[in-house]
């Protein structure tokens, strides 16, 4: 939280340290957001309280929503600058990375992941579960509606269902996946990534791919190349 005053004189940030300093420096730049940005409105009486899912917001309908993803947007900017992220991202999207942003950043995986799906050109999702369990999802512009939300069980079908049953610690490969077992859709190719730690954390990449981007194009090619074979 921060202890401020309206026109922001002077301020305090107090962070919660239990689930670790990675966490805690995210909350610090966030709330460091809402100092100075001072047309950010008080949500408690001495200033803001900010809840877990205050921490992730990203979406900008009503005020208090719109001031927490400004401040989100703001510690992610201070603590992860694209100059940084960038050297470490591989040619294709990749769990992988986020740890090694997660590593060089240190910052939480979860902050990075979120980063990562941001940065990227792919349209991309991530799903974070609990023993089976859906906690939240969010995606990038070019990813289609992800059906699933809090406590649906994720779906029997998929590798990240198999990798939760399993207690299968650590990064699965990617894995093609039935694109209605996760979204709206059953017009794309789906790929889906997890990974799972030992006590039941995991988080789910999935990468869409529309399924005829490339066809459009090897089909093109020879009509517009016939005419010169006349
Ligand atoms: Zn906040």
């Amino acid at each position: 939280m921060l202890l401020t005053d309206r026109v922001r004189s002077s301020g305090a940030i107090l962070a919660n340290t239990s689930r670790g300093m990675r966490r805690a420096r995210f909350t610090i730049a966030h709330e460091l957001g809402h100092f100075l940005m001072e047309w950010h409105e008080f949500s408690g009486k001495t200033g803001f309280t900010c809840s877990a899912r205050n921490l992730r917001e990203t979406r900008e309908g009503r005020r208090e929503l719109k001031q927490e993803a400004q401040a989100n947007q703001f510690a992610i900017g201070l603590l992860a600058p694209f100059h940084m992220i960038d050297p470490l991202l591989s040619g294709d999207p990749d769990l992988r990375d986020g740890q090694r942003l997660r590593d060089s950043l240190d910052l939480s995986l979860e902050a990075c992941v979120r980063r990562m799906i941001e940065r990227r050109s792919e349209p991309l999702a991530a799903i974070w579960s609990k023993d089976g369990v859906v906690r939240y999802a969010i995606r990038n512009r070019g990813f289609p509606f992800v059906t699933l939300s809090a406590r649906d069980r994720l779906p029997q079908t998929s590798q990240a269902f198999r990798a939760a049953s399993n207690h299968k610690q650590g990064f699965t490969e990617f894995a093609e996946a039935h694109p209605m077992a996760w979204t709206n859709t059953s017009d794309l190719s789906l790929f889906e990534q997890t990974r799972l730690t030992a006590n039941g954390h995991a988080v789910t990449l999935l990468w869409a791919d529309a399924a005829d981007d490339s066809d459009v194009d090897e089909d093109l090619l020879p009509e517009l190349g016939a005419p010169s074979f006349r």
